[in-house]
């Protein structure tokens, strides 16, 4: 049975509350007190506190609907079916209260019970020492052993440094083979977007030391996480997390204004995905209080946005655009934000600021190159010169190398990725932070995207007029 993203979140918060869960609002995107993470990336982030007991929670049993921040995902935003750079996470959690047998029993009950999903379609994976949870899925819930999938601990163990850990498992959703890599071992796990992880549930029972010694914990906790998006494409049926009731709004609000209609071009597909993320990141990053800048929070923001805009380059739109989606952005989120209303001129307005200050330095760019190559009739483009346009003017080397290539231009592209090493290594030392580092590679390299997707501006019909 088809259900809106609205509802399905409703449904989850209120069978958790049926099960003696406090519903707390979604804690902002920038953590308070603390420094080892730049934005919220789970459900649980934001409460830390309350697993180690630092701080005491309102009630032992909790469940949130969280917006996230998961910039390390971005080179498989619009690539896969299932990664955005933004979700909401619904979540789960017991501080030291109920434990595996009920977690896992409310999971099946949620999925089979209350949103009447296909068992045949439901695939479960277990840490692969955990012979507890095993038994507990195959013996008490009733899962056939065949859809149970032992994984190692990269997938299935959750661990940050010291303090609380353990195993988990996670529930996946079979999308059929149409939708998979089709090679004969294909399975749960898979990099491909058949088997989709929809739901995790982390067994947090032991403590870390921090050398590598577990102690179990006297009250274990529960840990759970499961991306709103991806439930709703499971349970909508469509192809990916942009086709989503509510997502699917702000991306025909993207081709309205564009003129590009979603499935006609692969390539613009993948393009009018990653704006329609970008814009729904940065929107509610703005929201709560993240302004442009050139460092940790504020240069996220500003790549997102930068890269969002490129994207809208690629689709033959030169405008600014972005604050114009806004709204939209606004209008699809507002029933569960309604504080992105509030601030709906000020987001619009960062928005809207910044796009056109990256749109002036993107076309002083344009001049700069074609002023190169006029001037000194050049077989070769310089690495510093192409180092400078991407640094200075947020010229991509992509962009650089097909515009040129075009006249017959080569680009030394090994002393650009020289000099960009270089830069990295500059800016690894100014500022450590993890989030960041994901970043700091691509002030405005794009190489990122461009191994899968960059088609050059000439594929758009925009051709070196670009110049
Ligand atoms: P994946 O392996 O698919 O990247 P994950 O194991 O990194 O997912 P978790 O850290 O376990 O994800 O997060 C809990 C849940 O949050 C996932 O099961 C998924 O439903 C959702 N989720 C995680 N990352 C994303 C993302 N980038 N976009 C949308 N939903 C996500
Ligand atoms: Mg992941
Ligand atoms: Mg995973
Ligand atoms: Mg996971």
């Amino acid at each position: 049975e088809w259900t809106g993203l609205n509802e399905l979140r409703e449904k989850f918060l209120s069978f958790f509350e049926s099960k003696g869960h406090l519903r707390l609002p979604s804690f902002s995107l920038v953590p308070k007190d603390d420094n080892s993470l730049l934005l919220i990336n789970s459900g649980m982030a934001p409460m830390k506190k309350y697993f180690t007991g630092e701080v005491t929670p309102p009630r032992k049993r909790v469940t949130t609907c969280q917006k996230c921040i998961r910039t390390p995902d971005i080179e498989r935003v619009g690539i896969t079916a299932r990664h955005g750079t933004y979700f909401e996470m619904l979540g789960n959690f017991s501080f030291g209260d109920y434990f595996k047998h009920e977690a896992t029993a409310w999971a099946w009950e949620f999925f089979t019970k209350v949103l009447e999903m296909p068992v045949d379609k439901l695939y479960v994976s277990i840490y692969e020492n955990d012979d507890e949870a095993y038994k507990i899925w195959t013996e008490e819930i009733g899962v056939e052993p065949s859809h149970m999938v032992r994984l190692g601990k990269e997938d299935n163990f959750w661990e940050h440094g010291s303090g609380p850990c353990g195993p988990c498992s996670e529930i996946y959703f079979d999308r059929g083979d149409e939708k998979g890599c089709g090679k004969p071992d294909c399975h749960v796990g898979c990099e491909c977007d058949r088997f989709v992880e929809v739901w995790n549930i982390v067994f947090s029972q032991f403590e870390n030391d921090g050398n590598g010694n577990y102690t179990p914990l006297a009250h274990p906790n529960i840990d759970t996480g499961m991306g709103l998006e991806r439930l709703a494409c499971v349970m909508q049926g469509v192809d990916n997390l942009f086709l989503v009731d509510t997502v699917q709004n702000i991306m025909k609000k993207i081709s309205e204004i564009t003129g590009v209609n979603y499935g006609e071009d692969d390539k613009k597909d993948i393009s009018l995905r990653v704006i329609t993320d970008h814009i729904r990141s940065t929107t509610f990053m703005i929201g709560d209080g993240v302004l442009p800048s050139n460092e940790g929070k504020g240069y996220v923001l500003r790549r997102l946005l930068r890269r969002a805009a490129r994207h809208g380059r690629l689709l033959g739109y030169k405008d600014a655009f972005l604050y114009k989606v806004c709204e939209t952005v606004i209008k699809e989120n507002e029933s569960a934000y309604p504080e992105l209303r509030e601030k709906q001129d000020f987001i619009t307005k960062i928005i809207r600021v910044e796009e056109e200050s990256f749109q002036k330095t993107i076309d002083q760019g344009f001049k700069l190159l074609q002023g190169i190559v006029d001037d000194q009739d050049i077989k070769v483009l310089s690495g510093e010169d192409a180092f400078k346009l991407n640094d200075t003017y947020g010229f991509p080397i992509d962009l650089t190398r097909e515009i040129l290539s075009e006249q017959g231009i080569d680009v030394d592209v090994d002393r650009f990725h020289e000099l960009l090493k270089e830069q990295k290594q500059r800016s690894r030392d100014a500022r450590k932070k993890e989030d960041t580092d994901a970043w700091i590679s691509d002030s405005t390299d794009l190489s990122d995207i461009a191994k899968t997707e960059f088609c050059g501006y000439t594929d758009l019909n925009t051709g070196s007029k670009v110049l």
